[in-house]
């Protein structure tokens, strides 16, 4: 056994720095890690993202085993489960030498539609809170600092990086602060990420009210506060709200300016020594100031992990309908049924979505997708398996395609304005295997320095189908593509947003008819001035024009078989950072897909791989559905384990899926205007609101189905901290349900237009054997009966008696019980 090294007195090396090596602290060396100062042995710390994964330090670089997203991980409503999902990403996040992942997301799903929901856990805070402290603890079990962001208010992605997100002190109190409070208070969380926004005002990294007040003074958090990559900008305002260490580098805000500003007496020292021992005692809490620096990035490959992911892949996901059909039901697909020929279909059946897109981005270590696993395990009971994708659902155009395009070779200039003419010697020439790119600092240099470069793409290529081709383009800088040296299209006069984490210009795109046999040119251009943000990005698109109608002959090919599984859903470029869904309808044409193959299919069961809600326009004419979520890696495996029955349904939703975006909680408020997001739902989101105006969900909050039925029998409370729960399972094969209880104050004199109707207060997953009967205990939230109160400015409990609902989701009670808290 090594012995943990003797701690080093941080006040004793803090002081022994310059205020020059002190403030070299305050910001990265680099996009991931933090400044070293040799003269006194203190290393550079490396940090990853987080949260389904820990990348390292490339977004290209070695493979990561890659775990279920939020909404998968919440929907476990399985904390133990989510501990092991912790240790693992410890594990994983050493293994690419860095000591902090950039984990959990706890913001709340405001709306449905927000783009980063998939990465976020739930609608609930209770739910949320006991996810990640399970997925803070086992994390930093393994000796690596958790930094749960983003603090506060970036629960949707609209203009992040300015809105200001204005929340009344009761509703932040209640609602969004509470997973950071939970993390710092019950899992001793040791990092944390401010938000891009501005909250009620002032920028989320210089928020005294919330770093200052709430974080440091009331909750007692002794980490390290760190601000979102660029999400700095202030020098004294941040400094003095004790964001310690702006990410990444080379800093914008601190440097030499600060040193200077503390000089001259602007700045106090004692701000500057304070942030230094924060990061200096992160360094020490982690390990890394005992080591020599950040190790090599590897790959783990452990069949005990994939085994785990599998597994949480599985427990996820939620069964949403089951239905009887006169062969039986429609779930679990056995022997028994017997089907000759069975259908895959849907464009995420053969290339499933693992994980969402942006800063979540990790390239798995193994990947099995849907169809593969669903073949080979019909296969074996003896049935014919076909496949049609019925479509595609690529937002973006796809890549140029190597298989029709001629080597790509891309050039780099050290002048951006080189790469507009065909006769400037690029100073770098390389062939390259993609035509997206993203490059953190300067390509050209390939030093940290902001930005200034040209580029240019070039190849030619083929026309095997005569039609109308699509182009496109998308960039940060201003990007032009030529075809046979004629300009097809430039994005200069688009605005920034939706593409490259919303700092980009999103695809322009333009079609042009072409002729099979001919060969043409195609030259994309980029100009890239220089700019405050050292993030790069330049993808060149191409599409060949769609032959015949993939709807029609996914149908025909359902009609010919017994069992049509359909595996729609979206995928990265829908779901991301940078931007949030328009709309919850699947993309593409998959409505009518599931449609038409309902018509024509005698039983069709439909899988969602998506992170969040989706509408079902088609959902009474399907038997069965099955809610994936992002799964993870081994996501066909999973699947194959819920849809054969190895493994009994026991995801429940953690957020509510509406019958129309209209419905939902923030539409009237959502996305913001003038630069402003006004939560004016308050208090009521989620399942909040449907209960209390009394509007009916698609799906409830909690909701999901079992293969074996398990009913709640009785219900006792012994302690207002403890329901004993009585559940029975009367069917022939083992079952499991998640018991949630809510409390509802029956005292609702002073009831307020957002005094929530009910709020969850505990869950427990319980398995019940095959014909038997448990009784268990779930323990309620300690701070479920407290209300903030806005005048006095602190938490009371609450007055009156309280009815407690038991259940198996926030709208099926199966026993009340009144207490007084
Ligand atoms: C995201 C963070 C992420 C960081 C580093 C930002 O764009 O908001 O969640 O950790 O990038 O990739």
């Amino acid at each position: 056994m090594t012995r943990a090294p003797e701690p080093i007195d941080l006040d004793a090396l803090v002081d022994s720095l310059t205020l020059s090596e002190q403030v070299s602290l305050l910001a990265g060396r680099n996009i991931w890690e933090t400044e070293p100062i040799e003269r006194v042995g203190i290393p550079s710390m490396r940090v990853s993202d987080g949260p389904v994964g820990a990348r390292g330090t490339d977004f290209n670089g070695p493979p990561s085993v890659n775990t279920p997203c939020g909404t998968s991980l919440a929907a476990t409503f399985d904390p133990e489960l989510i501990e092991d999902i912790g240790h693992l990403l410890g594990k994983e996040t050493l293994a690419k030498g860095a000591r902090v992942l950039l984990a959990p997301t706890v913001n709340l799903h405001r709306t449905p539609v927000g783009g980063r929901n998939f990465e976020c856990m739930s609608e609930d805070p209770y739910l949320t809170s006991e996810i990640a402290v399970a997925y803070v603890n086992g994390l930093q079990a393994e000796g690596v600092a958790s930094c749960i962001k983003h603090y506060i208010g970036n629960d949707t992605e609209f203009e992040r990086n300015t809105i200001d997100s204005r929340i009344d002190e009761k509703t932040l109190r209640e609602m969004y602060l509470a997973p950071f409070e939970a993390a710092v208070l019950d899992a001793n969380v040791l990092s944390i990420m401010t938000s891009y926004n501005r909250i009620n005002g002032d920028w989320a990294a210089d928020s005294k009210a919330l770093l200052v007040d709430i974080l440091r003074n009331e909750w007692g958090f002794d980490g390290l506060v760190m601000s979102d990559w660029f999400g700095l900008n202030s020098m004294k305002e941040g400094i003095e709200a004790g964001c310690d260490l702006e990410m990444p580098g080379p800093t914008r805000h601190r440097g030499q300016a600060l040193v200077e500003a503390v000089e001259r007496g602007d700045i106090d020292a004692a701000d500057v020594r304070r942030a230094a021992r924060n990061v200096l005692d992160l360094l020490q809490k982690t390990g890394a100031l005992a080591e020599s620096g950040p190790g090599p990035e590897l790959t783990r490959d452990e069949p005990e992990d994939r085994a785990l992911v599998r597994r949480a892949g599985a427990d996820g996901m939620v069964l949403l309908r089951n239905e009887l059909t006169p062969d039986g039901r429609t779930l679990p697909i056995s022997a028994e049924a017997g089907y000759p020929k069975v259908a895959i279909l849907g464009p995420n059946a053969a290339v499933g979505e693992n994980r969402g897109g942006g800063s979540a981005h990790v390239n798995p270590t193994h990947l099995v997708h849907p169809l593969t696993a669903l073949q080979s395990r019909l296969e074996d009971l003896g049935a014919q398996v076909v496949h049609a994708t019925g479509g595609s659902i690529k937002k973006r155009l796809g890549e140029l395609d190597p298989e029709r395009c001629s080597a790509l070779r891309l050039d780099l200039f050290d002048d951006p304005d080189d790469a507009l003419s065909a006769n400037t010697v690029p100073t770098i020439t390389k062939t390259v295997t993609t035509s997206r790119f993203m490059w953190f600092g300067d390509p050209v240099t390939s030093g940290m320095n902001p930005p200034r470069f040209g580029a240019r793409l070039s190849t030619s290529f083929t026309a095997d189908i005569s039609g109308e081709w699509q182009f496109g383009v998308a960039s940060i800088g201003t990007a032009t593509l030529q075809l046979d040296g004629k300009e097809l299209l430039s994005n200069a006069s688009e605005k920034v947003g939706g593409a490259f984490f919303g700092l980009g210009k999103g695809e322009v795109t333009v079609s042009a008819v072409l002729e099979a046999g001919r060969t043409y040119q195609l030259v994309a251009t980029l100009v890239r001035p220089r700019s405050e943000s050292s993030l790069s990005g330049f993808h060149v698109g191409m599409r060949a024009p769609e032959v015949g109608d993939p709807v029609q002959d996914a149908v025909r090919l359902a009609s010919e078989c017994e069992l049509a599984i359909i595996v729609v859903g979206t995928n990265d470029e829908w779901e991301s950072e940078g931007w949030d869904r328009e709309s919850l309808d699947l993309p593409g044409r998959q409505n009518e897909l599931i449609s038409r193959v309902a018509d024509v299919s005698k039983h069709v069961v439909v899988v969602i791989n998506a992170g969040s809600p989706v509408s079902m326009p088609w959902l009474d004419h399907v038997d069965a559905v099955v809610m994936a979520w992002f799964p993870g890696q081994e996501m066909g495996d999973s699947l194959a384990d819920v849809l054969f029955g190895d493994t009994e349904p026991s995801g429940r939703l953690p957020v509510t899926f509406p019958k129309s975006l209209e419905d939902t909680p923030a539409f009237e408020h959502h996305p913001g205007r003038k630069g402003v997001a006004d939560y004016a739902e308050r208090r009521l989101v989620g399942y909040r609101w449907y209960d209390t105006v009394g509007r009916e969900p698609l799906f409830p909050f909690g909701f999901g189905l079992g293969y074996a039925k398990v009913e709640v029998i009785g219900a006792t409370c012994p302690s207002p901290f403890v329901v004993e729960v009585t559940l029975v399972n009367g069917d022939t094969r083992d079952g499991c349900e998640v018991v949630q209880v809510y409390a509802h104050r029956l005292d609702r004199t002073d009831v307020r237009a957002d005094e929530p109707d009910q709020k969850l207060v505990g869950f427990l997953k319980v398995h019940v054997p095959a014909g038997s009967t448990v009784t268990v205990s779930v323990a309620l939230d300690p701070r479920g009966y407290r209300e903030w109160n806005e005048t006095k400015h602190l938490w009371t409990g609450f007055p009156g008696q309280v009815e407690l609902r038991v259940g198996t989701s926030s709208r099926h009670v199966a026993a009340t019980l009144e207490i007084t808290p």
